[in-house]
């Protein structure tokens, strides 16, 4: 299996459709002010957490820097919501987007590059096609073109990891001993490592980057509904 790796287009000029929006999710983990460190979090979404039922919800609306206690205190209540398989870290993101969309959308839309939606007939072709692992949320999006189909985010967990060999390191933040922090600056020259790949899977971000990853599969797929303004660019395996 080929793989890809999803951005935006930098040529303004060369984009198909014209469609854009604003949103922001519901709840958020705060950042940490570290003693020992500085301030850190990631940029981590996880649309399909539904955190509407947690009484304590209102105090998970910022991303506001806390003290380490404070983050492990509001940490424990996301926990009980959130699957095994997700780690989570300061910065994280739930719920769906929510905003306001402009113009028409094409089969599939990634900007900034850590988002991707879908239109409703691109999904549904994705789930006829039988992808694996395509978590999808409908995004909130609120557009005056009533004719537009809604959007779909398509959750990205950050399931496969980065070759170790392609992380110079000097590029490696060393792991903070009270906090936690740690990761590294993303290497201009990467590849995948391919033992970290569940097998079959055709959507998944990468550990401690905010890049999101696709199958050919899916590429193939979606580009059957026509063009997307939208770069792949392949990314090896070892
Ligand atoms: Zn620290």
């Amino acid at each position: 299996m080929r793989y890809f790796e999803v951005s935006t287009p930098r040529d303004l000029d060369s984009f198909h459709w014209s469609g854009s929006y604003r949103a922001e999710r519901q709840w958020y983990l705060p950042s940490v002010l570290c003693q020992r460190c500085e301030t850190w979090g990631v940029m981590t979404a996880y649309p399909s957490v539904d955190l509407s039922t947690l009484p304590e919800k209102d105090e998970l609306k910022s991303v506001w820097p806390q003290p380490l206690e404070e983050y492990v205190r509001r940490k424990a209540l996301v926990l009980p919501f959130v699957p095994p398989e997700i780690q989570l870290e300061p910065g994280c993101q739930f719920g769906p987007l929510v905003g306001r969309a402009m113009g028409r959308f094409g089969p599939v839309t990634a900007m900034p590059s850590w988002q991707v939606l879908v239109r409703e007939d691109t999904l549904a072709a994705i789930q006829e096609a039988g992808l694996n692992g395509i978590i999808p949320v409908r995004a909130e999006l609120r557009n005056r073109r009533t004719k537009e189909l809604p959007q779909y985010e398509l959750e990205a967990r950050p399931l496969v990891k980065l070759h170790p060999a392609c992380i110079q390191d000097r590029d490696r933040v060393p792991t903070c001993g009270y906090c936690g922090s740690h990761g590294f600056y993303l290497p201009p020259e990467r590849w995948l490592l391919g033992e970290s790949i569940p097998a079959g899977l055709d959507l998944f971000g990468v550990e401690d980057t905010t890049r999101i990853v696709v199958s050919e599969r899916f590429v193939d797929t979606v580009n059957r509904l026509g063009p997307s303004d939208v770069v792949y660019r392949e990314i090896s395996v070892e």
